[in-house]
């Protein structure tokens, strides 16, 4: 076994402490009972940073000035903004209170239906090693606190355009934070903060099966993507060292009990790598393995890493791919990673801005 799985299965011990943004109302409420305070402090408290999204303890003008003075809302700091061309994109770099730098990106559509979706980081880093990932080759730092993860989305609510999906797609393995990730969906949708609906929440995991089985038992409408990206064991465990403990077999097993269980279609996500598992082969086996399953399965062409062995596929053979697996009934749609000229793919702002600062002399 390799000596990164270490890091997966400790990794609940290197959760930092609780935030006051990480804390539930009666919690909060408890918490406002040993400064002396009545309970229902507690409760506006949450109101204020979930719902109203105030950040700022001296601009909680439903608070007393006492109790305004007594909290610490512990928060990250913006190192960078980037925003697409297109104005639909941006992208956070953050500051946590330790150093670690996570990345957050906001995606708007440009239909008339106002969707915002806020794509979420779960870990400084990523023990999981995919070879493909930017942030799996920086490995693992440690694990976000609920509230660092909630935060992310704060940053992006605004009262004239509030958000209204959330994603766990950005740095880290959702499901190796199991309680944190957990806790922060529960904060997300909880009906005294932002209230998000768990449907439109999606968590992407690159297949922690015992974890899948778990989050099926939650009693949680949230939608389940699977990181696949090979249609066989052999590559596919040469691609996501994971697969080699929990292979595809059991990964789509469990997928089909989420299913059963949460009546939620699960989404595949397929990142097409040229002359790696692009073929019309690939394609073949590919939809072989999803025959007669209900699912959707997200075509993504690689987005550039440092591996210069590793190449997105031209859009005719990304074509070819799509209409290979429609044609075998399976449903398919290439997603282009939007935001591509402000570095919006996953752990790519927090690669350019560490060679940006070694490129400066100290
Ligand atoms: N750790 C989780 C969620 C974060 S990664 C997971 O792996 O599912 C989000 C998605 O981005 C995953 O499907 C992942 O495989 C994909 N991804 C990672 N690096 C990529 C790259 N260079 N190009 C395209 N997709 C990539
Ligand atoms: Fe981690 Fe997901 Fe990247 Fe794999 S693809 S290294 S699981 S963040």
């Amino acid at each position: 076994m390799p000596a990164w799985w270490g890091h997966v299965w400790h990794s609940s011990s290197v959760t930092p402490p609780r935030t006051l943004l990480g804390m539930f109302p009666h919690e909060l409420e408890e918490l406002v009972g040993t400064w002396g305070e009545r309970a229902y402090r507690g409760r506006q408290i949450f109101s204020e940073l979930h719902r109203r999204g105030v950040l700022d303890p001296s601009l909680m003008t439903d608070l007393p000035v006492r109790l305004r003075r007594c909290i610490e809302v512990t928060r990250s700091e913006e190192v960078r903004r980037l925003h697409s061309l297109d104005g639909l994109t941006s992208k956070l770099l953050l500051r946590l209170h330790d150093g670690q730098q996570i990345e957050a990106v906001e995606m708007n559509t440009a239909r008339a239906d106002g969707r915002k979706t806020i794509c979420v980081s779960t870990q400084a880093g990523c023990a999981m090693a995919c070879v493909f990932c930017v942030t799996g080759q920086f490995g693992f730092a440690r694990n976000l606190e609920a509230g660092e993860i909630v935060e992310q989305v704060l940053r992006f609510n605004e009262p004239s355009h509030r958000v209204t999906n959330v994603v766990f797609m950005g740095m880290g393995e959702p499901l190796a934070n199991y309680d944190e990730t957990l806790r922060a969906i529960r904060l997300l949708i909880h009906p005294e903060g932002l209230r998000l609906g768990a449907r439109r929440i999606t968590l992407s995991t690159s297949g922690l099966v015992p974890q899948i089985h778990r989050l099926a038992a939650e009693g949680l409408q949230v939608g389940l993507a699977i990181s696949l990206h090979a249609a066989n064991d052999e590559l596919r465990s040469r691609l996501m060292p994971v697969n080699r403990r929990w292979p595809i077999a059991e990964l789509l097993d469990a997928a089909e009990a989420y299913f059963k269980q949460t009546g939620r279609r699960v989404s595949y996500e397929y990142t097409l790598m040229a002359d790696m598992n692009d073929s019309d082969a690939d394609a073949d086996a590919l939809a072989r393995l999803l025959a007669g399953r209900l699912c959707h399965v997200n075509l993504i062409p690689l987005n550039p890493t440092e591996d210069p062995s590793l190449h997105a596929p031209s859009m005719s053979r990304a074509l070819a791919f799509e209409a290979r697996l429609r044609r075998a009934g399976v449903a398919a749609t290439i997603r282009i990673n939007r935001g591509r000229d402000i570095l919006a793919a996953c752990g790519q702002l927090r690669l350019s801005e560490k060679r940006r600062r070694e490129a400066v002399p100290a």
